[in-house]
C-alpha cells in the first residue's frame, strides 16, 4: 500500500528558491576575471537566473540541450548552473585544463549546442574552432570588457539586460538530467556522468547531513574545488540549501591570493584537494598566521597525507578528508568525527583523520576480491570498492561498453579503488587498483609510501610509482619534487622516515627528482605520466 502523501519531484531550482526566500541575503561573492569583486545575494541572483532562462529560450534552448560552460568559480557560472537545468536542459561543465583532443572529443560527444566561456578562455575557444562542434559562443562578461572575437560570441550581461526577473518555471519529473561532467580520461577515454535533479537534490541533502554538521549556522563557505568538475563537490546546489555564503576565487588559487580572500571574506571553510592546501599551508607559515575566520577545510580527490592534516589541526583548523569520484557526485565518505571520537588523544583523533571517513547517507559499500566474492568489514581485508545509491553512476552517456564494464552483476559500480573497511564503518583507501605496485606478488601501496615521505621537510611533492622489475614483476620508483632543488633528500633519510612503519621490501629501490609534477586535469600528479616517463627506469 502506498502512503498518502504527496509527491512533489525533487528538482534543483527549487533550493534556490528556497534560499532566496529564506536566506534573501546570504549569497555570492565572487573574484572576477575582470579584476573585481563582485557581490550578489540570493535573491538578485534567482532574478539573474530567471533572465538568463528565459534568454535561453529565446535561443532554443529546450529540454535535453547540452549547454557548456568553460568558466572558473564565479557569480555567473553559478548562475549558469540553474537557468540551464531548471528549463530541463543540461549544463555540461567542462575542465579547461583537459588538453585540445579531449576539449574536441568530449564537446563532440556531449553534442553541446552552445558554450559559455569566461575571458580567460576565448583565445582557446578561437584556437580549436575548426575542430568544434557549431556551437554559439557566449562570453561571460560585460558590454564594456567584451572583446573582439571571430567567434560571433554573444554577450552573457547583454543577453539578461531588460528582461523579466520573475518568470513562472516548468515542471518535469526529478529523474531528468540537469548536469553532465566527464571524468578527465587519466584511464582512457574521457567518459560522461549525467546527473538528475533528484541525485543532486539527495547529494546536497547528504552533505547537509554529515559535512553540514560540522559547519554551524550559514558558513562563509570558499569553493576552491572548480565548478567544472563534479559540480564543485555539490556545493552550489548544498550552499543555497542552508543559507551558506559563497565565495567564488576565480582562477587566482595559489596560496597568497586563496590567504588574503579568506581572510578579507572571512572564510570559515574551503574546500579543495590537498595540492591547495599545501600552498595554503606554506602561506600561513611564511605569514605567521592563518587567516583569522578560517576553522574548517575539506580535502579529498586524493589522498591528504596525514603530516598536513597535522599541520592544520594545529592551527585549530578542523580537517574533514573526504572520498568521492566523478560517477559519486561526488561525495561517497567524508571524515566528520562522533562526538566520542572528538574528544580522544590527538595522535588517536589524526589517525582516523588519515582514513577516507565512512559512507555518507545513500551510499552503501562493499569491498569485494578478484572473483567478486564479498570481504569481510574488518579493517584488514583489503579489496575492490563498490558502491550502490541514488548519488551513484548507473552507466556512462553514450558509452554501452564503458557502462556495462562499471556495473557488477549485483548492480553495484566498481570504482576501480582498492579499500578496506573497519567494524565501524571507516573507509580506508589503499590505492587506485591500476597504481598498486605488485612485487614478487604482494602488493605496495603507493599512497601510504608517499604520504610518509611528503612529511620530510626536504620533500615538496612526491609520487610513487611501479617500474618493471626481471625479477619481482614489478619495483616501487619514488619520484620527488625537493622544497630547494640545491637541498635533496637522500635515500638514507627517506629510509629512515618509512622504517619505522613499512616492511623493507616496501621501500622504492631508487628515487628521481623532478623540477615539477606533470598533474591531471583535475590536480593530481598524473602517475600515468610519470610512468610512461620511467618505464625503463634502472634502479642502480
Ligand atoms: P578523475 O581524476 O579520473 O577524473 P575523479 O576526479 O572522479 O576522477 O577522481 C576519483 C578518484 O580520486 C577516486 O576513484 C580515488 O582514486 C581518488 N580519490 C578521491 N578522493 C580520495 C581520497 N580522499 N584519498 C585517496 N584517493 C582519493
Amino acid at each position: 500500500m502506498d502512503g498518502l502523501m504527496m509527491h512533489r519531484p525533487l528538482l534543483q531550482g527549487g533550493l534556490l528558491d528556497y534560499a532566496a526566500d529564506s536566506f534573501p541575503a546570504a549569497g555570492i561573492v565572487s573574484r572576477r576575471v575582470e579584476g573585481d569583486l563582485h557581490r550578489q545575494d540570493y535573491a538578485r541572483t534567482r532574478q539573474r537566473v530567471a533572465q538568463l532562462s528565459l534568454a535561453l529560450e529565446e535561443l532554443g534552448v529546450g529540454p535535453g540541450d547540452r549547454i557548456a560552460t568553460l568558466a572558473w568559480n564565479g557569480h555567473r557560472h553559478f548562475e549558469i548552473y540553474y537557468a540551464v537545468p531548471n528549463i530541463g536542459a543540461i549544463c555540461h561543465t567542462i575542465n579547461p585544463r583537459l588538453s585540445p583532443e579531449q576539449l574536441i572529443f568530449i564537446t563532440h560527444h556531449a553534442g553541446d549546442r552552445m558554450i559559455f566561456a569566461d575571458l580567460t578562455f576565448l583565445p582557446l575557444l578561437e584556437k580549436l574552432k575548426d575542430h568544434l562542434p557549431q556551437m554559439q559562443v557566449v562570453l561571460m562578461t560585460d558590454a564594456a570588457h567584451m572583446p573582439r572575437n571571430s567567434l560571433d560570441a554573444l554577450c552573457y550581461e547583454d543577453l539578461l539586460a531588460g528582461r523579466p526577473t520573475t518568470r513562472d518555471w516548468p515542471e518535469f519529473p526529478e529523474t531528468t538530467a540537469s548536469g553532465l561532467c566527464y571524468t578527465s580520461g587519466t584511464t582512457g577515454k574521457p567518459k560522461g556522468v549525467l546527473y538528475s535533479h533528484r541525485s543532486n537534490v539527495l547529494h546536497a541533502l547528504s552533505i547537509a547531513a554529515s559535512i553540514g554538521a560540522d559547519l554551524g549556522n550559514q558558513p562563509r563557505i570558499l569553493p576552491v574545488v572548480p565548478l567544472f568538475h563534479v559540480n564543485a563537490w555539490g556545493l552550489p546546489f548544498y550552499a543555497p540549501m542552508v543559507g551558506a555564503s559563497l565565495v567564488m576565487p576565480g582562477p587566482h588559487l595559489d596560496g597568497a591570493s586563496l590567504w588574503d580572500l579568506c581572510e578579507t571574506e572571512g572564510v570559515q571553510s574551503a574546500w579543495g584537494v590537498p595540492t591547495i592546501w599545501q600552498g595554503l599551508h606554506a602561506e600561513i607559515a611564511r605569514r605567521g598566521a592563518k587567516p583569522a575566520a578560517l576553522r574548517h577545510i575539506v580535502v579529498g580527490g586524493s589522498a591528504m597525507p596525514r603530516s598536513l592534516t597535522e599541520a592544520f589541526e594545529k592551527l585549530d583548523i578542523d580537517v574533514n578528508h573526504a572520498w568521492g569520484m566523478s560517477e559519486t557526485s561526488p561525495l561517497g565518505s567524508q571524515g566528520s568525527l562522533t562526538s566520542d571520537q572528538r574528544d580522544r588523544p590527538f595522535p588517536q583523533r589524526m589517525a582516523l583523520k588519515a582514513t577516507q571517513g565512512r559512507r555518507v547517507l545513500g551510499v552503501e559499500m562493499k569491498i569485494v576480491g578478484p572473483d567478486g566474492q564479498r570481504l569481510p568489514h574488518d579493517g584488514k581485508a583489503s579489496g575492490l570498492l563498490h558502491v550502490r545509491g541514488n548519488t551513484v553512476a548507473s552507466g556512462y552517456f553514450r558509452d554501452d561498453e564503458a557502462s556495462a564494464e562499471a556495473i557488477d552483476a549485483e548492480g553495484w559500480f566498481g570504482t576501480g579503488d582498492i579499500a578496506s573497511i573497519d567494524a565501524n564503518g571507516w573507509v580506508t583507501l589503499r590505492d587506485r587498483a591500476k597504481d598498486l605496485i605488485k612485487s614478487g606478488g604482494e602488493w605496495i601501496s603507493s599512497i601510504d609510501v608517499e604520504n610518509l615521505a611528503v612529511a620530510h621537510p626536504k620533500v615538496a611533492q612526491c609520487a610513487v610509482i611501479a617500474m618493471p622489475h626481471p625479477k619481482w614483476g614489478e619495483r616501487p620508483l619514488m619520484v620527488v619534487k625537493p622544497a630547494d632543488p640545491q637541498d635533496l633528500p637522500g635515500m638514507d633519510e627517506i629510509r629512515a622516515l618509512l622504517a619505522p612503519h613499512l616492511a623493507e621490501w616496501q621501500f622504492p629501490d631508487d628515487i628521481v627528482f623532478v623540477d615539477e609534477m606533470p598533474m591531471t586535469a583535475t590536480g593530481k600528479i598524473s602517475k600515468l605520466t610519470l610512468r610512461e616517463r620511467y618505464h625503463d627506469h634502472v634502479a642502480p
